[in-house]
């Protein structure tokens, strides 16, 4: 993808792939659409896909699945004890990782739910560059607390750094000295998922994970989107410009004692599971995953998914696959920023993420103006993209509210899913309502559920400014959807 130049000039990212299996896509005109949006609490989550052209929530479980592994599933052996494709996905996965023992869960979140389980001990803290929603459930849950490490310039929305997920090494350094004998482990987060989908170096891990080591913690790498920061390292790291995606796979997993993942979108598929170094480690964690899983050889995962997974994940070694996402992001970060809408900068992985305090600078924090911009982006033009700002936060025991650190519209681009022009009606749609953005107001709680309140939670607009916007959406376009 990288290696193919337009004569014009022009900075196309061009697929190397072709589409044979297609879904017809259903668009609302604006009137429904309006509705849609108030039955859904003006929550996102709570949209029936029927009623959505571009799904843009997440890549989670939605990346498109290649010919092979289609062919893959077919072959899958049904058992629930000492299944060839268990044993396949294993030795994948230790190709990969070079890590001897797997244990199998569900998603991302049920090896969050072992691992928090297993090592946190209330009173513990756990060292991270960044949080995500369901790590720090589990974690506090648990009775521990999460302490976010990341670099400044990673919270620095409109930055220059290719590294925005780097750990901060004298806050990690501090952080270990306060908290001796109760640090429960240091987690990086790849591709860091709350903070725009950035990337952390090979040399920041490297540094960050010896620091861990030397003072006898625990690591752990959560590797759910470890697929755009193999890329980004790759390409923006110059140390590693040489190294195969495989080496740098190879070189991460080596920081590690820990490395688990969704397989929702590290593999293209849908599953999850914790690779472990060493033994010891493993027989810690093991007993958990009959309880709340599946027996060892599939903890609550398909075969068919299993085998589609081990097929993913070699393909995620592929540089021609793992950069469609990443550039097709930057190909929309770039639209936007041409047009003078606020992006957060430098395009990550996972998605194009509008930085709505800057996209509503009228609203007040506790209006939740990125809640509000994707009840809006819904409207204008049937896309369903997912708040990434205070409302995805928890409160504190005590009922207040943080507000976040950020507070973002995520447009994420499901892998293989999408087309250039599809990308290009959402970049014009998100520019209608730029210009229009005077018209959009607030949100308030009608239902807020008390943990991950973001997932069910129910909301309303505070004035009549949806009614407004579809109004005027009518008197610009005319008759267009
Ligand atoms: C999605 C995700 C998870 C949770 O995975 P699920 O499969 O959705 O449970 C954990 N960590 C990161 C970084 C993720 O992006």
């Amino acid at each position: 993808m990288t290696k193919v130049k337009f004569f014009s000039g022009e900075n196309i990212p061009l697929e190397m792939h072709k589409v044979r299996i297609v879904q017809k896509l259903n668009l609302p005109p604006v009137e429904q659409r309006l509705v849609a949006i108030k039955q859904a609490g003006c929550n996102t989550f709570l949209l029936q896909n029927r009623d959505v052209f571009m799904d843009m929530l997440t890549d989670s479980g939605v990346n498109a699945m290649s010919d092979n592994q289609l062919a893959a599933m077919m072959v899958a052996d049904d058992a629930y004890a000492g299944s060839e494709t268990f044993n396949r996905l294993h030795a994948k996965l230790k190709e990969i990782f070079g890590m001897e023992f797997f244990l199998p869960a569900h998603q991302g979140r049920a090896a969050e739910h072992i691992i928090a389980k297993t090592f946190v001990k209330p009173g513990d803290v756990v060292a991270m560059n960044f949080h995500f929603t369901t790590t720090k459930a589990h974690i506090t849950q648990c009775g521990g607390t999460v302490e976010e490490l990341v670099s400044d310039e990673g919270i620095n929305t409109q930055s220059s750094c290719l590294f925005k997920g780097n750990m901060d090494l004298d806050k990690l350094q501090s952080c270990i000295q306060r908290n001796k004998g109760h640090m429960a482990f240091l987690r990086l987060e790849a591709g860091t998922n709350l903070i725009g989908g950035q990337p952390f170096s090979l040399e920041n891990c490297r540094v960050a994970t010896k620091l861990a080591h030397d003072n006898g913690i625990l690591t752990v790498l959560d590797a759910s989107l470890l697929q755009d920061n193999l890329h980004f390292i790759k390409t923006r790291e110059a140390a590693c410009a040489h190294m195969s995606i495989r080496e740098i796979a190879r070189a991460l997993a080596d920081c590690f004692d820990i490395v688990y993942f969704s397989a929702r979108k590290l593999g293209f598929a849908r599953g999850g599971g914790i690779c472990v170094r060493d033994k010891a480690l493993n027989d810690r964690m093991m007993e958990l995953v009959p309880m709340f899983e599946g027996f060892l050889t599939y903890g609550g995962m398909s075969v068919r998914e299993m085998e589609a997974i081990t097929v993913g994940l070699d393909e995620t070694m592929d540089e021609d696959i793992i950069s469609q996402g990443p550039q097709f992001i930057r190909f929309m970060t770039d639209e936007l920023i041409k047009r003078g809408i606020p992006v957060v900068t430098p395009a990550g992985g996972l998605g194009c993420h509008l930085n709505a305090r800057e996209f509503l600078p009228h609203l007040q924090g506790n209006q939740y103006p990125a809640g509000a911009l994707a009840a809006a982006i819904y409207i204008a033009g049937g896309i369903r993209g997912m708040e990434r700002g205070t409302l995805s936060e928890q409160r504190e025991p005590d009922g207040t509210e943080p507000m976040a650190a950020m507070e973002l519209v995520r447009l994420a681009m499901p892998r293989r899913v999408f087309t250039l022009s599809q990308v290009m009606y959402a970049v014009d749609r998100i520019e209608w309502l730029f210009k229009n953005r005077h018209l959009i107001g607030g949100l308030r709680w009608v239902e807020e559920p008390g943990t991950l309140r973001f997932f069910f939670g129910k909301l309303e607009a505070d004035s009549d400014w949806q009614e407004q916007l579809a109004a005027a959406f009518r008197r610009d376009f005319g008759d267009s959807l």
